[in-house]
């Protein structure tokens, strides 16, 4: 049976390469019908932190890549211990006392050439030559990663190692240490790096944001995963919209690709507007409604959900980000509309009084204050006075929204209703 382990370390959150390592070994483990193995390793007391960890967690959960089991390596140093001691009466590592008395157990190193199969990199050789003896427990009596990670993934029987790249010096060591220890080798797979969107490492600047960050930005989890699938992968014939339980039908790690991928923040907007688009409104009133209340653009408690909903739906098909409501809808929610300089130049520069006196005068006039009526009578009104609909629709809209884009004009008025579309109007409208 498939067994494969993702294996943070609780030393910082939980990334974009941390987390496409942890869903290509869930998904491995998902369509090869095997298990998914989550490994802590907290080796490191002092950097590692319950936040951290509450955090990682936190985000696999949110993600939806459950693990079926779980180790902490912090809880199993007298085993390291005991494979330690088993290399040292085997003559494979020896001890060096250190000042005060201190032991670390050093692993004696032979010169070889050491193979490597890697399902997605093919053969690569190492000389060891460039390997030294390597210290297995360090004299304050915590294991290495290299040692700890074999004698975890050996005794927790994992039979593919999927992890990222950057580990792929580690791998010949590591090789040594099974052949030491007498355990099998597992097979294993290094991911290609995932370079920043500038090229080169991935930065704060360039999208190396945590999954957390990217979950309160307003991104839905099943869009970060298609995301993250895509990096490296692909379901094939130029698709890239594809929900994770089709891949875990479809995906094998041999179908990684071997080079780097590349962070693209516009191309994971896209995917992100591509499941908003389609996601049902009530559901995305769920996410929004906290953010509003933080914001203080409604009360909790106090709010007509349904207007929240209508007001989504406005919105949904242009959204990037569950965020970019916040900002787009604010003229819904806040009396103060901020007007963008530049369009109030371009929009409300000339004297606009007697076309937004009429216009209310018609708002005012209409039985029913419906999108229809609201509609007819202002194509009535343009018509009436020979003028372009954009020439009203502009300033219009400016004057109720702030903005220059947004949903349809007829929408915006209906939405904020006849008082307060009149009443920003009328700041516009001269006194003589
Ligand atoms: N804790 C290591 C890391 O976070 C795990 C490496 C491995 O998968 O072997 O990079």
């Amino acid at each position: 049976m498939v067994r494969v382990r993702f294996a943070p370390s609780p030393t910082g959150s939980l990334h974009i390469g941390g987390a496409r390592t942890c869903l290509f070994n869930w998904l491995y483990a998902r369509a090869k019908k095997g298990r998914f193995v989550l490994r802590i390793e907290d080796t490191d007391k002092l950097r590692s932190k319950k936040e951290y960890l509450d955090e990682i967690l936190d985000s696999l959960n949110w993600l939806g890549l459950k693990w079926d089991e779980i180790y902490y390596q912090g809880q199993r140093f007298a085993l390291y211990r005991e494979y330690a001691e088993k290399l040292l009466k085997s003559g494979a590592a020896y001890i060096e006392r250190s000042e005060g008395n201190k032991e670390a157990v050093i692993f004696k190193v032979n010169p070889q050439k050491i193979k490597i199969r890697d399902l997605i990199r093919g053969d690569i050789e190492f000389e060891a030559e460039s390997i030294k003896d390597q210290v297995l427990i360090k004299s304050d009596g915590t294991p290495t990663y290299n040692f700890a990670c074999v004698v975890d993934d050996a005794t927790t029987d994992i039979t593919h190692v999927i992890r990222g790249d950057d580990h792929i010096s580690n791998t010949p060591k590591q090789v040594l240490l099974y052949n030491a220890l007498g355990f099998a080798l597992p097979e294993f797979a290094h991911l290609p790096l995932i370079l920043g969107s500038e090229g080169g490492r991935l930065s704060k600047r360039t999208g190396a944001t945590s999954i957390g960050d990217y979950r309160k930005m307003g991104y839905l989890a099943q869009a970060l995963v298609n995301y993250l699938l895509l990096l490296s992968w692909s379901p094939g014939s130029n698709r890239e919209i594809i929900g994770i339980d089709e891949a875990m039908q479809i995906f094998d790690i041999k179908d990684v690709n071997k080079t780097a991928a590349t962070f693209n923040l516009d191309k994971l907007n896209w995917v992100n507007n591509q499941y908003l688009k389609k996601e049902n409104a009530q559901k995305l009133a769920d996410a929004v409604i906290p953010l509003l209340i933080e914001r203080q653009y409604i009360r909790e408690g106090d709010f007509d959900r349904n207007y929240i909903v209508a007001l989504l739906k406005l919105f949904q098909a242009r959204l990037a980000r569950i965020n970019d409501f916040l900002d787009w809808a604010d003229f819904f929610f806040v009396e103060d509309v901020q007007i963008d300089p530049q369009a109030q130049k371009k929009h409300l520069g000339a004297d606009l009084s007697r076309e937004f006196r009429m216009f209310i005068n018609r708002l005012d006039g209409l039985k029913e204050f419906e999108l229809q009526t609201i509609e007819t009578s202002f194509r009535e009104m343009v018509k009436e006075l020979g003028i372009e609909a954009k020439a009203l629709i502009h300033p219009i809209r400016v004057a109720l929204t702030g903005k220059t884009v947004g949903p349809g004009l007829f929408e915006v008025i209906y939405y904020l209703g006849r008082e307060r579309t009149k009443q920003r109007l009328m700041r516009w409208v001269s006194s003589t």
